[in-house]
C-alpha cells in the first residue's frame, strides 16, 4: 500500500472546489509515455497550472502501471526542479472499469480513480460506485462517476439517441454514490472523429465544419439540480485542423478528422465543468512533428531527434490549452 500523499500527489478535491469558484477548468491530459510526460509537466510548471495526469487502460497495458506511477512520482519532482515549488499534480485512474482496477489503482499510489458504470443499467452504476466510493475515501482519494453515454468514434451523437445524461437522476446518483465528481455526456465524445461531415455544417468565414452544437441546456440542468458540483466533459479535444494539415502533407492520411471548437469548451469551463479531457489533441500533435521531421530530414535515426520536436510541439499544445481555452494558468501559484 502506497499512499499518493508520500509522492507528493494531491487529489481533486481543493482544486475542483477552487476552479468551480473561479470559472476555469482544470486540465486532465492523458499520458502513455516519457515524451508526453515532460511536455506535460513543462507546461503546467511554467504556467503554473494544477494538472491532472490521466492513466487509461490502454496506457496500463502499453507501459505498464507501476511504471507509470514511478513516472507520475518523478514528475513531481521534475516539476520542483523546475520551479514550481508546490506542484499541484493529480495521478488519475481514466476509465476504470472494475472495483477491482480502482482498488489496485488506489493501493499503488494514484490520488484519484473514475470509475466508469455509465454504460451499466442505473442502479448498477449507483451500486459499483458507491462501492469504489467507499474503499477509494478511507485512503482520501477522490472518485469520477459517470451518468449518460458518450458517443464512441463511430457511434452517431444525436439527441434522438437519448446519449445525454439525465438531468433528473443526478442529485439520485451523487448522493448516494458520494462521488467526488460526475462526468456528463452532453454531445462530446472520444477520439479525433467526433462527427461525420454529414452532421457538420459549413463555416461561412472559415469553410471549416462545425459540429452540431453541444447540449448546454442539459449542463445547465445538471448544474441547477447540483450546485457548486464538479462536472467532468470526456472527448473534449478540438482536433486542430493544423495538425491535421501537417499530417497529412507529410504523408499521413487523416480524413475530416473534426473536434469540440475550443470557444465552446471556453464557455463550458466557466461554468460547473472544472475537469475537461483532452487526449486525441496531444497525440496529433506529436504524430505532426513526427511525420513533419521524417519528411525532411529523411536520414535521421536518432530518436531523440524526432521525439524531440515532437515534445516541444505537445508543450506548445499543452500551454495553448491551458491558456486559451482552460483559463487555469497562474492557480498553483
Ligand atoms: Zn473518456
Amino acid at each position: 500500500m502506497v499512499s499518493y500523499k508520500e509522492l507528493g500527489l494531491v487529489n481533486t478535491r481543493d482544486m475542483f472546489a477552487k476552479a468551480i469558484k473561479g470559472g476555469y477548468a482544470i486540465p486532465a491530459f492523458n499520458f502513455n509515455n516519457m515524451e508526453q510526460l515532460q511536455a506535460i509537466i513543462k507546461a503546467s510548471a511554467e504556467t503554473k497550472s494544477p494538472v491532472i495526469l490521466q492513466v487509461s487502460k490502454g496506457a496500463r497495458n502499453y507501459a505498464n502501471q507501476t511504471l507509470l506511477r514511478y513516472m507520475a512520482e518523478g514528475a513531481v519532482e521534475y516539476a520542483k526542479e523546475l520551479g514550481w515549488e508546490k506542484p499541484q499534480i493529480v495521478l488519475h485512474l481514466d476509465h476504470g472499469d472494475s472495483f477491482e482496477l480502482c482498488k489496485s489503482c488506489v493501493d499503488m499510489g494514484f490520488s484519484s480513480v473514475m470509475i466508469d458504470g455509465s454504460h451499466l443499467p442505473y442502479e448498477e452504476n449507483v451500486a459499483l460506485t458507491k462501492k469504489v466510493v467507499e474503499y477509494a475515501h478511507q485512503f482520501d482519494v477522490t472518485v469520477e462517476g459517470e451518468l449518460g453515454v458518450l458517443a464512441g468514434v463511430e457511434d452517431e451523437v444525436s439527441a434522438e439517441h437519448h446519449t445525454y445524461t439525465d438531468p433528473e437522476e443526478v442529485v439520485d446518483f451523487a448522493t448516494r454514490t458520494g462521488c467526488d465528481s460526475l462526468a456528463i455526456s452532453i454531445g462530446t465524445s472520444h477520439g479525433a472523429y467526433k462527427f461525420t461531415p454529414e452532421q457538420c455544417t459549413i463555416d461561412s468565414k472559415t469553410g471549416r465544419m462545425v459540429p452540431p452544437p453541444l447540449a448546454f441546456d442539459v449542463l445547465k440542468a445538471v448544474e441547477a439540480k447540483l450546485p457548486g458540483f464538479p462536472i467532468v466533459l470526456h472527448g473534449s479535444s478540438s482536433v486542430p485542423q493544423d495538425e491535421v494539415e501537417t499530417i497529412n502533407k507529410f504523408g499521413g492520411a487523416l480524413k475530416a478528422a473534426i473536434g469540440i471548437p475550443e470557444e465552446w469548451l471556453r464557455e463550458a469551463a466557466k461554468s460547473a465543468v472544472c475537469k475537461i479531457n483532452i487526449d486525441s489533441d496531444s497525440r496529433l500533435a506529436m504524430t505532426a512533428a513526427i511525420r513533419q521531421t521524417f519528411a525532411e530530414k529523411p536520414a535521421e535515426f536518432d530518436p531523440r531527434k524526432y521525439l524531440g520536436p515532437a515534445r516541444d510541439n505537445m508543450e506548445k499544445l499543452y500551454k495553448h490549452k491551458i491558456i486559451n481555452v482552460l483559463g487555469s494558468d497562474g492557480k498553483a501559484l
